[in-house]
C-alpha cells in the first residue's frame, strides 16, 4: 500500500491525485487489476470528474456549499458538521480499473482529493491489486 501525503491550503478543494496515482500503478508492476484509493478522514473525501476545465471543480465546491451550509443549526459540537456531511455524500475511496499496465479512466476524468475542513495534513492510501 502506498500513501500521498497531502497539505490542503483551503477550508475546501478539490486536488488532482491523477498522476500520482497512476505513478503508483506502474511501480506496481500489476498489468491487469483494481487500484483502489481510500482517504482515511472523515471530512474528506475521493471522487472522479472532469480535470480538464478547473470550473467544474469550482462549481461542484460551489454546488456542495448550497446544498450543505456551514451554519444549519447541526448538533454535531466540534463544529464542523457540514464537512463531515460532503464527505459522506462524496464518499471515502474509489475503484479503478487497471488494464495493460495504466488506470482506465475516460479522456476527461481524473481523480480527485476533496478537502471539506481544511486547511490540514491529509493521508490518501493506494492500494492496487493483479487479476
Ligand atoms: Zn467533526
Amino acid at each position: 500500500m502506498w500513501t500521498i501525503e497531502i497539505y490542503t491550503t483551503s477550508h475546501d478543494e478539490m486536488i488532482d491525485i491523477t498522476e500520482k496515482v497512476r505513478s503508483f500503478v506502474k511501480k506496481s508492476g500489476v498489468k491487469e487489476g483494481l487500484c483502489v484509493v481510500y482517504v482515511p478522514h472523515t471530512t474528506a473525501a475521493i471522487t472522479i470528474n472532469e480535470n480538464a476545465d478547473p470550473s467544474v471543480r469550482h462549481d461542484i465546491l460551489a454546488t456542495l456549499n448550497k446544498i450543505v451550509p456551514w451554519n444549519n443549526r447541526y448538533t454535531h459540537l466540534e463544529g464542523n458538521a457540514a464537512a463531515h456531511i460532503k464527505a459522506a455524500t462524496m464518499g471515502s475511496d474509489r475503484t479503478v480499473l487497471v488494464h495493460n499496465g495504466d488506470l482506465v479512466l475516460g479522456t476527461w476524468q481524473g481523480i480527485f482529493f476533496c478537502e471539506f475542513d481544511g486547511p490540514r495534513t491529509r493521508r490518501v492510501f493506494v492500494e492496487v491489486i493483479s487479476r
